[in-house]
């Protein structure tokens, strides 16, 4: 005979045993949930610490070895006292740069120079000789000691200044990147940047200003993206010539306080 006991439950102990197989079945779903969950949260906070491990690396800065030769200023341990003196005086050039366009500039970006590939690496630059790197908590602006020139320091430090006008999540959110570009570009003097404001194409500076994302101001060519680099100097130095300093800057804290870009300087 067949047995009949599973067949023969009484009904509390039927409601008990399906309570308990709904359970398992609940718990497993769950179990299957957060698992998932959390391998998602892994894998996201794993490339992200990937992608910004060279934020990390500059977080912990003043604990390597790099000199701190000022509140803010790091040398690579590589680099000679002569070299990094030369640097300071570029510093403070830039910064007269960016005082005698904008009036002032009042950031306070953790700077670091590196003077070895490694380092370079290290600490975000890779093939570039110059970032400025925007984290919640602190501006970085990094340079390559071989590299290193007023243009490209001042240009950097600019993108430092914005960020501090603007703080943290409106410099993100608010501001299209032909903008900030733009805004850096005034203090960076190189041949390749120069042009003649009055004859500059009105094409290429509306072309420009559909470029509000890092993804599509940066291409895979040099040549276009210097191209893109020049008509956002061109188009912030329109901007820039129709408002005093002091007013520019009262503009970007309107976009600080909450205000659309696009409202504040009717672009
Ligand atoms: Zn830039």
């Amino acid at each position: 005979m067949f047995p009949l006991r599973s067949n023969t439950l009484n009904n509390a102990s039927y409601r008990g045993v399906m309570r308990k197989r709904t359970c398992d079945i609940l718990s497993n779903a769950m179990r299957k949930k957060w698992l998932i969950g959390f391998g998602i949260v892994a894998l996201f906070f794993a490339s992200t610490a990937f992608a910004y491990s060279h934020v990390l690396w500059l977080s912990t800065i003043a604990y390597s070895d790099f000199k701190q030769i000022s509140d803010n200023i790091f040398i690579d341990p590589e680099l000679n006292k002569h070299e990094y003196e030369r640097i300071l005086t570029l510093i403070d050039e830039s910064k007269s740069r960016i005082r005698n366009t904008y009036g002032s500039f009042t950031a306070l970006p953790v700077v670091v120079i590196t003077g070895t590939p490694e380092n370079a690496k290290r600490y975000g630059l890779g093939v570039f000789p110059g970032k400025a790197f925007a984290a919640p908590w602190e501006e970085y602006v990094v340079v390559k000691f071989q590299a290193d020139n007023v243009d490209l320091l001042a240009h950097e430090l600019m993108h430092a200044q914005t960020r501090e006008i603007l703080g943290y999540w409106a410099y993100q959110t608010r501001i299209p990147t032909w903008f900030d570009e733009g805004m850096a570009m005034q203090v960076d003097f190189r041949e390749r940047y120069k042009f003649n404001i009055e004859s500059f194409s009105k094409q290429e500076i509306n072309r420009v200003k559909v470029l509000s994302r890092p993804s599509n101001f940066w291409t895979d060519s040099k040549e276009q993206d210097i191209k893109n680099y020049r008509a956002a100097k061109a188009a912030v130095q329109k901007i820039l010539s129709k408002y005093s300093p002091e007013v520019f800057y009262s503009m970007l804290l309107e976009v600080r306080h909450g205000k659309q870009f696009s409202s504040v300087f009717n672009e």
